[in-house]
């Protein structure tokens, strides 16, 4: 094996984790980093000089000439601001990089979203080190940044970004767990959330890709007549990647592993030109990090490569959409909870867990529906092969009988001896291989973590993540509460339960899971017939946008992330206000982009193409010659039907603009494409101005 080819080699080599703290920081002062890191906790002030003089020498060893406090502003993106380490020190030039640099920052970020929580006239920004993600190195084709992971905050302390409320839904979580394991009798340990991301994208040729003003204004196509063949024989899922996609791939997963991200799987998707990356998962907040530079690597790194890399959630209508599977566990003392254990003590956390998760989605189904809305993901919710809009959680057969038997003991089919009973335990022992491969439910547990399917590609794991911590947070309480109130628990030593303490456990989630099991589907969440019976069951079904994000603004929500510290009234209203305003910005792009390309393009096609009818007609006339005229007239007669209909629609499209509204937009850009679209197929293919479907997906 080539040095080169090691991936170990490389690894990490990009970003200020252990190896460089050790060789670039006194002992002392790496010591006390590292507990600040692993801990958490908030950086001692007198080693900051230290430590920024360390990592400014490791930056200027790796080429680095200026830093930046790299955050993620509601943007949906991420955000740099670049200064170099020069300074002039009496006229003569120096590098220098103070602890105050490292640990705040002031950037002027008045253009940045912040729904009223800042007016510009006092546009203070403030960006704060977060120490728990590692500084890393952005390089580009001739020099190199020092990059520092920042939370982004406004003057008064509110929160203007999409780590801060992570970080808090992290430690309510972390506060709930310490306290419903100490009535297990655990000893205290730390919480650590995990997130592994798969990450799908599209591939399309830069060249096709400069010539669809769609794709380069939205990330999605806006007019486009199916292919013969689209994803109909599903023969590029898994399929042996294209040489081309290969080499990309291997250059994007040389980039991540410097970057300390550990890409491991990746393979073709479903639909054409369709690929996904997955990393092996990591804590959450430095997963969540990681996901924002997978998506910029696989941006910049595509264009090396003469490709774009689509992060759309429907680039392409007629064939899959794009998701990024958040998968989410929650670890304690570095033992996963959603992991079925062995024994009946660590069964009864799992069950507890599963219990806990199940009662939170069904409560809160309305904000994790919330946190994974948006203009791009309203085209892939319950359009084909995408979760649908409905939240609900798939257990699978297996594990939705050991619920059954934790709620109905009693009249359960006991089959094997010892499955049901363990010893004093009440509870059910839980088969091993309780894993599914359920694709199409939202939210699935999958062996010994949730994923959670319905984010959208381009969506930062933050907003998501931040909702589950915060609701599993209160669901863990509400057990813990009823623990205490039972007074069974606590009393026991570790790994020592009393039936006592098993009866009163198993009351709690018999009464918890009789309340929420109606999240639980296990069929198939893609049939017609299931938002039907989701909707007999009660369970919300926002289909777009605006009605997903009103869950924000109610009153239950708004105390329960007061109650959890995770944000506060003005913090929620501030965001519920950016994403609406975000998502009416989007479609407005879209609705002038449809009428500018109708307007421009495909209608002077589509007339160039009824002229030379016409004047073939003509022409036919003047020889008298009568046979294809009758062809002729009704292709003029179609190409004719079709300008109509398209010059009405886009009149139509005109006026929703100008009205400002949304949904009428959408429904005149849908209107005017399938007019479009159909005139695709009847103009001569080198007067089609576009590239089509069936180049861009199938040419790469
Ligand atoms: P698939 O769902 O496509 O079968 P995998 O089983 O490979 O995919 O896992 C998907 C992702 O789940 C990977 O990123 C993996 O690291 C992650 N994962 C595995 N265990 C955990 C866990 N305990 N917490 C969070 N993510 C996990
Ligand atoms: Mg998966």
């Amino acid at each position: 094996m080539t040095e080169e080819t090691k991936a170990t080699t490389h690894f990490g080599e990009d970003v200020f984790g252990d190896e460089a703290i050790r060789t670039y920081l006194s002992k002392d002062t790496a010591k006390k980093l590292q507990a600040t890191i692993r801990e958490g906790k908030p950086l001692d002030p007198s080693i900051a000089g230290e430590v920024a003089h360390g990592i400014r020498h490791w930056a200027m060893d790796r080429g680095a000439t200026h830093y930046t406090h790299w955050f993620l502003p509601m943007t949906g993106s991420t955000a740099e601001k670049h200064d170099s380490f020069l300074e002039l020190k009496e006229g003569e030039p120096i590098m220098q990089f103070s602890g105050k640099n490292l640990i705040v920052g002031e950037p002027d970020a008045s253009s940045f979203p912040s729904g009223g929580i800042r007016s510009t006239f006092e546009a203070r920004g403030y960006t704060a080190w977060d120490p728990t993600s590692p500084a890393f190195i952005k390089r580009h084709s001739n020099g190199a940044t020092l990059c520092i992971p920042t939370a982004f905050c406004a003057y008064t302390g509110e929160s203007l970004d999409k780590k801060t409320p992570l970080l808090r839904s992290m430690q309510a979580l972390d506060k709930s767990l310490k306290r419903l394991m100490k009535l297990f009798g655990r000893a205290e340990a730390h919480t650590a959330c995990t997130l592994g991301a798969e990450q799908e994208y599209f591939l399309v040729d830069n060249e096709y890709w400069k010539r669809r003003p769609d794709l380069v204004l939205t990330g999605r196509t806006l007019f486009g007549a199916a292919p013969a063949k689209g994803q109909q024989l599903e023969d590029h899922y898994f399929g042996t990647i294209p040489n081309r996609v290969l080499s990309f791939m291997n250059d994007v997963e040389r980039e991540l592993w410097k970057l300390g991200i550990p890409a491991k799987t990746r393979h073709n998707e479903v639909a054409p030109a369709q690929f996904e990356l997955a990393p092996q998962f990591e804590e959450l907040n430095l997963a969540s990090d990681h996901n924002m530079l997978v998506m910029d690597t696989l941006r910049t790194v595509a264009e090396r490569h003469g490709l774009k890399c689509l992060l759309h959630e429907k680039p392409y209508a007629g064939v899959n959409g794009s998701g990024k599977h958040n998968n989410w566990s929650v670890a304690y003392g570095g033992k996963n909870l959603l992991d079925p254990g062995t024994d009946p003590h660590e069964n009864a956390v799992f069950l507890t867990m599963l219990c806990a998760v199940i009662e939170a989605v069904d409560k809160h189904a309305d904000l994790l529906r919330a946190s994974v809305a948006g203009a791009g993901n309203d085209h892939r919710l319950g359009a084909n092969e995408a979760p649908p809009a409905v939240i609900s959680i798939y257990v699978g057969d297996q594990l939705a009988e050991v619920l059954d038997r934790l709620e109905n003991p009693k009249s359960a089919k006991r089959e094997e001896k010892g499955s049901l009973k363990i010893g004093v335990d009440t509870l059910p022992a839980i088969p091993k291989d309780a894993t599914d491969r359920n694709r199409t439910s939202p939210f699935a547990f999958t062996g010994n973590k949730f994923e959670f399917r319905a984010p959208g590609s381009s969506v930062c794991c933050s907003g998501p993540m931040t909702v589950l911590n915060t609701i599993v947070a209160e669901a863990v309480d509400r057990i813990a509460d009823e623990l205490e109130a039972s007074g069974a628990a606590g009393k026991a030593k570790p790994g020592e339960h009393t039936a006592a303490f098993h009866n009163a456990l198993q009351k709690i989630l018999q009464s918890s899971l009789k309340a929420h099991k109606r999240v639980v589907f296990n069929g198939n969440g893609y049939e017609a017939e299931w938002p039907k019976e989701a909707a007999r069951r009660g369970l919300p079904n926002a289909p777009d946008t605006p009605s997903a994000l009103a869950a924000l603004a109610k009153k239950e929500n708004i105390a329960l992330f007061e109650k959890y510290g995770v944000m506060t009234k003005r913090e929620l209203n501030s965001r519920h206000e950016i994403f609406l305003e975000e998502y009416a910005k989007k479609v407005r792009i879209e609705g002038a982009c449809a009428r500018d390309i109708a307007s421009e393009m495909l209608l002077p096609a589509v007339r160039a193409e009824y002229l030379e009818t016409a004047q073939a007609l003509d022409t036919a006339a003047k020889v008298g010659v009568a046979s294809g005229t009758a062809a002729l007239k009704e292709s003029l007669e179609e190409l004719g039907d079709g300008l109509d209909a398209a010059k009405s629609e886009v009149k139509t499209l005109e006026a929703a603009l100008g009205s400002d509204d949304e949904a009428a937009t959408i429904a005149a850009m849908t209107a005017l494409r399938s007019t479009l679209d159909k005139l695709e197929r009847k103009v001569a293919d080198s007067r089609w101005p576009l590239p089509k479907y069936s180049e861009m997906l199938f040419l790469y």
